[in-house]
């Protein structure tokens, strides 16, 4: 079956200074695929997800979307950045505003969506992610589990074609870490696209449609979760996974 590719990327590479943080990396996201990025720390996952939303400026390569070249510089990199979600590992949530109001903000400033509809649109992922009860509660009042929900609510309002998570789970107290994990694999079972940076093997495991594992910059393996986990062809694989599992 051909796949609809919702972002490809092609010799993408990062340096700060003289640091080579990502090498040539190709890959794609196809649309309603789940894709797990696993790999030590510091090989370069947090800075392939903000090269490809854009808060890093990748060095060369390109970033494809629609079929367009976003990084070509007469391209609109607003229209496509709110075309990309993103969830944090601290939930980077507005704390000044309560629970319904960090669903609609980015609605109504960026989308230039009316009140209503904002408000509408964030009930509806508010319930997705189970928060509705919870709209007008400001983000200090939230367990870790539950902010890291109106996160997801809040990028989900949005509607964008495709959710980033970096390490959704690592800030959170470990009796938090189900219930978002429980949403993401909702989220994943309902067809969105989804690029997730994970330490949760677990949920990589039973939830990815492909795992791809980073050592050093470089893309060293990539493949299903039965191949990488069961069947990995790389020695820096087997001996990550070792550590990890
Ligand atoms: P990971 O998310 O896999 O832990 P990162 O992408 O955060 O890895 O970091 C990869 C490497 O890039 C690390 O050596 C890190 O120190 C370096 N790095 C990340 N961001 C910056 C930055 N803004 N300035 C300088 N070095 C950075
Ligand atoms: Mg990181």
């Amino acid at each position: 079956m051909e796949m609809e590719k919702v972002i490809e990327i092609q010799h993408l590479s990062k340096s700060f200074g003289s640091h080579e943080v990502l090498k040539d990396i190709d890959f794609t996201v196809n649309k309603g695929e789940v894709v797990c990025i696993i790999g030590s720390s510091g090989s370069g996952k947090s800075t392939l997800l903000r090269c490809i939303n854009l808060l890093e400026k990748p060095n060369g390569g390109s970033i494809i979307y629609n079929g367009e070249n976003i990084l070509d510089s007469k391209h609109d990199i607003y229209g496509y950045r709110t075309k990309l979600g993103m969830v944090f590992q601290h939930f980077n949530l507005f704390n000044n505003h309560n629970v319904l109001s960090n669903c609609m903000v980015g609605q109504l400033k960026v989308l230039g969506r009316s009140k209503e509809q904002a408000q509408t649109v964030a009930m509806k992922y508010l319930k997705v992610v189970g928060m509705e009860q919870y709209i007008n509660a400001k983000p200090k009042q939230l367990s870790g589990g539950q902010k890291q929900r109106v996160a997801i609510a809040r990028a989900l309002s949005m509607e964008p074609d495709v959710l980033l998570f970096d390490e959704p789970t690592s800030a959170l107290d470990p009796e938090m870490v189900g219930e978002v994990l429980k949403v993401m694999k909702e989220l994943a079972q309902s067809g969105l696209t989804m690029l997730v940076v994970t330490h949760e093997m677990g949920f990589a495991k039973e939830v990815a449609d492909r795992v791809v594992f980073m050592d050093k910059g470089v893309i060293a393996e990539e493949g299903s979760p039965e191949q990488i986990f069961n069947n990995p062809t790389e020695d820096r694989t087997r001996e990550f996974l070792s550590r990890v599992l």
